[in-house]
């Protein structure tokens, strides 16, 4: 069996305790994880400390941070096979996707790596004629970067990035489930030269790892993606020390189709929008809201899509759809599912699991229209869509607008002047119209309500790693 370790304070380390990953796609266990107890998340934390006040990292120019980054870039781009290979193991996302997503990653690594001496302070003009006053900024401390088992390399990448450039050490904490990307991933950290305790890679359990990260009295920020329930608990404990959150959550995105759409690449973009990744996105477009005209052509062109998926295992370059993640998240599908036929709600297609080994489950499409249905309304993490139809912009806006989440939302129309009038009013963190998940370093990433605050990506995501300090200085 394959063994990972921990990467804390420059050194790999096999941990006191470890668990085993399983390989989603056969069930069976494949590698053996560490797994870091409160002591193993102190000592991580500590070292970020010392990297943050003292030595080579803190005394670096910010330019120098930039170079370091710029060559993280550049060995996650020369392992990017290997990388992709790991998460397809350990998570069942499948090959095709993570190899895709790897090339995103070095591309965030690249953007901050430019922006790390382009975080600049200002000189105000006060209202004083005897003092000057500027505002620096500094790194805003030691972070906690809690990341879920879904794009682990990515969603540390976009939390590491940033936080780096600004100045800030690290201790990262991958899932429990499939965590061997990111600990694989310390390696290139430690090959690319960073200073011993910059950036810690541990593993663990969140009640015992998580929570310990999350109470630590040197940790000043924790940037969080998972789910709601869980971010609860975080920002509990964060409270014992204040420290500041940035939170990523979960979604139930709507994608709102009107009768005047190009339908075929509006069908494209729902079927990517809520199969990618076996639906276990947070910005899955989970629930397709389509113009009442439409909507039995839609369901037929969606049907004819999703039965044509290629469902099989997640290291084959044909596979469309691999397995669900863990076999807990597969039976929460099931129960949900079936709650909602027994709510009245019609099944079009998939709606079970196929015979083979591992964690499957059928491309599925559910018509909820004129039932409060759960699969409309509870986040899955899943390949399950659930159909829902209006007449008019308000229906459509109401529907896309009754969820306690705002991460996404997809608009596909041919009238701009709408999508104009759609786009003020939907309460979501990002509006897709006439394309779906689509993404960039540059763009900013986050959601409204439920989905939590703070944002990914973009100079703005780097501004919320640091903190101003106001500077007086009396000239007579
Ligand atoms: P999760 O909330 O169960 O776990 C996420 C991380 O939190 C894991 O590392 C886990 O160990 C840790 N954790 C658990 N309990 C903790 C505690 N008490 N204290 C500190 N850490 C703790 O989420 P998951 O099931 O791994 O991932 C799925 C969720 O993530 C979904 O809700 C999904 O929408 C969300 N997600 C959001 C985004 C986004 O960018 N908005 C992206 C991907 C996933």
């Amino acid at each position: 069996m394959r063994k990972f370790q921990h990467y804390i304070d420059g050194v790999f380390e096999d941990g006191e305790a470890r668990f085993e990953s399983i390989d989603p796609a056969t069930g069976i266990a494949w590698a053996e994880m560490p797994e870091a107890k409160s002591r193993d998340v102190d000592r991580a934390v500590s070292a970020a400390e010392r990297a943050l006040t003292s030595g080579a990292w803190a005394a670096m120019t910010a330019t120098a941070r930039g170079k370091l980054l710029y060559r993280l870039a550049d060995l996650v781009a020369a392992h990017a096979s290997a990388l992709a290979e790991l998460e397809t193991r350990d998570t069942g996302k499948i090959i095709r996707e993570t190899s895709a997503q790897i090339a995103y990653v070095a591309d965030y690594y690249r953007y901050y790596a430019g922006l790390a001496d382009k975080i600049e302070g200002a000189s105000l003009p006060i209202d004083k004629p005897d003092m000057e006053v500027w505002l620096k900024r500094e790194p805003v401390g030691v972070v906690a970067a809690i990341v879920p088992w879904n794009s682990q390399l990515f969603l540390a990448a976009v939390k590491i990035g940033p936080a780096l450039a600004a100045g800030c050490t690290l201790i990262v904490k991958a899932s429990e489930d499939g965590p061997a990307p990111l600990l694989e991933f310390a390696r290139l950290v430690h090959e690319a030269g960073f200073p011993a305790g910059v950036i810690n890679i541990i593993t663990g359990f969140g009640a015992e790892c998580g929570a310990a990260l999350t109470r630590h009295p040197k940790v000043a920020h924790i940037a969080f993606t998972g789910g709601p329930g869980t971010a609860r608990h975080i920002v509990r404990n964060s409270a014992e020390n204040l420290a500041s959150t940035s939170l990523e959550l979960g979604g139930k995105s709507p994608f709102i189709v009107f009768a005047d759409a190009d339908l075929e690449s509006a069908a494209n973009a729902q079927i990517a929008g809520i199969f990618a990744a076996t639906g276990q996105s947070c910005v899955a477009g989970s629930r397709l809201i389509v113009e009442a005209s439409i909507k039995d052509k839609f369901i037929e062109i969606l049907k004819a899509k999703a039965e044509a998926i290629q469902i099989g295992a997640p290291d084959r370059m044909e596979t469309e759809v691999g397995p669900l993640c863990t076999f807990r998240q597969r039976t929460l599908i099931e129960q949900v599912v079936s709650e909602s036929i027994a709510a009245g709600a019609r099944l079009v297609t998939g709606g079970s699991a196929p015979d083979e080994a591992g964690y499957y489950f059928r491309p599925t499409i559910i018509d909820c229209d004129g039932i409060r249905s759960p699969s409309a309304e509870t986040e899955l993490f899943g390949p399950v869509l659930s159909v829902l139809s209006f007449t008019g912009e308000e229906e459509a806006l109401a529907l896309a607008n009754d969820t306690p989440f705002g991460l996404a939302a997809g608009l596909f129309t041919q009238n701009l002047a709408r999508a104009h009038r759609m786009t003020r009013q939907i309460r979501s963190g990002i509006v897709w119209i006439n394309t779906y998940r689509a993404v960039s370093p540059i763009a900013p990433f986050g959601g409204y309500g439920q989905s939590g605050h703070g944002r990914e990506g973009g100079m703005a995501a780097a501004l919320d790693f640091t903190r101003t300090k106001t500077v007086w200085l009396r000239t007579s």
